[in-house]
């Protein structure tokens, strides 16, 4: 697991899901005026994954992609360090965008030592194990030949796949029980267990909460941060205190 340490003083922001598509405008105008300002007075930034609604390859030069590259860009060169951790939606942001918009590529999971917190952080759908087609999905999502085949196809072709795989989950999703979408109580407790963390944050589910879990007789605490709609919403982490932030 990779491990990540910060300075004890400083100021961390947490934010995932935003989803960012040309559909969702005032989303995106949400995020950029963020970055200019919330996220100008923090030292750390760490996006968890799903940022872009989808993703089919660093060459996309998509309008919002640039424009989103070019903010982030302007905040990393503000002096602050800008973290990013793939999503289910964007796990084919590669070295490339990464270059462009000024972030750092963390692994899924990563262990962050922050004085004496370690904050383990993930995107969260490796926490939905009880999600046995998507867990399937998943591991055909994340195997390098599959990448390897999907990026060497013409961009025209990759967006219809996207698209069609939108589609289909969708589809799968809207047939699925609440409870089997979320994350499983066993995955949370051998990720908390084998991380030996004091917290940890997590994505995905949309379900946004302050959870407090008892493992190997250690308190935990594990926050899940929440989807965007129109409007910032994050989780700031400074001097072990935690504030999850929802403007309006
Ligand atoms: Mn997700």
């Amino acid at each position: 697991m990779l491990h990540l340490e910060v300075g004890a003083g400083e100021r961390l922001l947490f934010i995932s899901d935003l989803h960012l598509c040309e559909s969702r405008p005032a989303t995106t105008a949400a995020f950029l005026a963020f970055l200019g300002d919330e996220a100008r007075r923090c030292d750390q930034l760490f996006i968890l994954g799903d940022l872009f609604e989808y993703w089919v390859g660093d060459d996309d030069d998509r309008p919002l992609a640039v424009t989103v590259a070019e903010a982030l860009a302007g905040l990393h060169g503000d002096g602050v360090a800008i973290r990013f951790m793939a999503g289910n939606r964007d796990f084919l942001i590669a070295a490339g965008y990464a270059e462009r918009a000024g972030l750092s590529l963390l692994d899924d999971p990563c262990l962050l030592h922050c004085g004496s917190d370690r904050l383990l952080l993930m995107h969260g759908d490796s926490l939905c194990v009880d999600d046995l087609p998507y867990q399937a999905v998943r591991a055909q999502l994340r195997d390098r030949d599959w990448q390897r085949q999907f990026l060497s196809q013409p961009l025209p072709e990759r967006r219809q796949q996207a698209q069609q795989a939108r589609e289909m989950s969708r589809q799968a999703t809207s047939g699925k029980a609440d409870a089997i979408m979320d994350a499983t109580p066993s995955a949370i407790e051998s990720a908390i267990a084998g991380a030996g963390c004091t917290a940890l944050i997590h994505g995905h589910t949309h379900r946004p909460a302050r959870h407090h879990h008892i493992v190997a007789g250690r308190d935990v605490t594990r926050w899940v941060l929440a989807d965007w709609h129109e409007h910032a919403t994050y989780l700031a982490w400074q001097h072990g205190d935690a504030t999850a932030v929802a403007s309006s």
